[in-house]
């Protein structure tokens, strides 16, 4: 057995390369380049070479604060080990939708992972135009077995109830409680818009029919222990290249709804969807990659349920698994969930704290103002009429304002 750090340091690329020869991941005599690349708002992440054989490593760290604020937002390192533990799950059901974890270590709150410095972030290829023909069968695919596998359809109760103690995550659900679920919907100081949305905002603010659902799903997330959710599926956790896809950063993870993670997912590719009406001027080219997003959210959707019900059919649990009617009602609620999360999410990432590169990267004011108005309408649609939805196509016509 290795020794591993006794104490936290938080690493520096030097550091971190005697880190990685002490615990064997490189040669000690090796000769490496290391720089640290982390875009991200909470950990570093470093990119270790060896010279030589130009073989590369990845280490994700944890820091005790969110970077993005400053030492003065602590913030639990124990989400490295559920991020480490979620990527280790993952790959059990699906290795080629994660990154190879070729070590953890609770101490130093560290991930040694594979690297995908070939893959492009998808938000970023999103946002170029640029099309993945596999990414729904992908994620359709990585939805449906990480969950499935969690929940209690998958599981023994029992069996799912001691998973869940290893994937408490307190704090960091509290950052989605408010951050997504509550601040956005109050004159909060952590909410932040331009000035000339103010009347749409203050309108968002005073909508009792709005609110009472905003208050439901909230407590959904709160309540529905489902299955072990990624808990941040956005487009910047899914990498890409045209055959390939790998989901990231499940640091967030928790026992909670199955729908927040396909409601994340479809929100970010609606989020997209909207910001295509300002970035690609021609009209003919818009629809066609604005199709494609669409399709997108349906294939997922149908390879989500297909997968579902196969491993339904095949090792579902429990005396009514076989009951008519109960797969359907699930799938129909995990539907429903998913479109109201997905309402959540858009509010939030157009007024809230943290937003989206595809609508704050659009360079005119007055266009991206548009966008971000249609999105608060998108957004209010989905979370008031969620409950009238019962197939991908109904949630269709909501993102297309019928
Ligand atoms: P955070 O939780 O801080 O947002 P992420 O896991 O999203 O961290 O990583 C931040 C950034 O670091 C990613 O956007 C990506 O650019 C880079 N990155 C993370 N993991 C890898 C990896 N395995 N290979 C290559 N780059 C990575
Ligand atoms: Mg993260």
């Amino acid at each position: 057995m290795l020794t591993k750090q006794s104490t936290y340091n938080s690493f520096t690329t030097i550091s971190v390369v005697d880190y990685l020869k002490q615990q064997k991941y490189i040669h000690e005599n090796s000769l490496v380049e290391c720089e640290e690349i982390g875009d991200g708002n909470l950990n570093y992440v470093f990119r270790v070479k060896e010279t030589e054989t130009g073989r590369t490593l990845i280490v994700k760290q944890a820091l005790p604060y969110a970077k993005v604020v400053g030492e003065s937002w602590p913030l639990t390192l124990d989400r490295a080990r559920i991020e480490g533990e979620s990527l280790k799950l993952a790959a059990k059901f699906v290795p080629e939708l994660v990154p190879g974890v070729y070590g953890t270590d609770d101490v130093a709150a560290a991930t040694v992972m594979e690297d995908l410095s070939a893959y492009t972030l998808l938000r970023k290829g999103l946002i170029e135009g640029e099309r993945y023909p596999n990414l729904a069968e992908h994620i359709g695919r990585f939805i449906a077995h990480t969950l499935f596998h969690t929940s209690d359809f998958g599981l023994e109760p029992s069996e799912k109830k001691v998973l869940a103690t290893k994937f408490v995550n307190p704090e960091l659900c509290k950052i989605t409680e408010d951050l997504v679920f509550t601040d956005p919907f109050f004159d909060h100081e952590t909410n932040e818009f331009p000035e000339e949305l103010l009347p749409e905002v203050e309108a968002l603010w005073n909508d009792d029919e709005l609110k009472l659902e905003a208050a439901k799903l909230k407590q959904l997330f709160l309540t529905k222990s489902e299955a072990l959710i990624h808990g941040d599926l956005h487009t910047g956790s899914i990498f890409v290249t045209r055959d390939s896809s790998k989901v990231i950063d499940p640091e967030f993870g928790f026992f909670g709804p199955i729908g927040f993670d396909v409601g994340a997912f479809f929100a970010n590719l609606i989020l997209n969807h909207l910001s295509q009406e300002a970035r690609i001027e021609d009209e003919v080219k818009r629809d066609s990659f604005q199709d494609y997003l669409i399709q997108v959210i349906v294939e997922t959707w149908e390879v989500f349920t297909a997968e579902f019900t196969k491993l339904w059919v095949e090792n579902g649990k429990g005396p009514f698994i076989k009951v008519a009617g109960y797969l359907d009602y699930v799938l129909r609620q995990i539907l429903q969930d998913a479109v109201g999360f997905a309402g959540n999410k858009i509010i939030r990432r157009t007024i809230g704290l943290a937003k989206v590169e595809d609508i704050n990267g659009i360079e005119d004011k007055e266009k991206r103002l548009e966008v971000q108005r249609r999105a608060l309408k998108t957004g209010r649609h989905l979370i008031v009429n969620r409950s009238q939805v019962s197939t991908v196509q109904n949630l269709i016509q909501l993102v297309k304002g019928d």
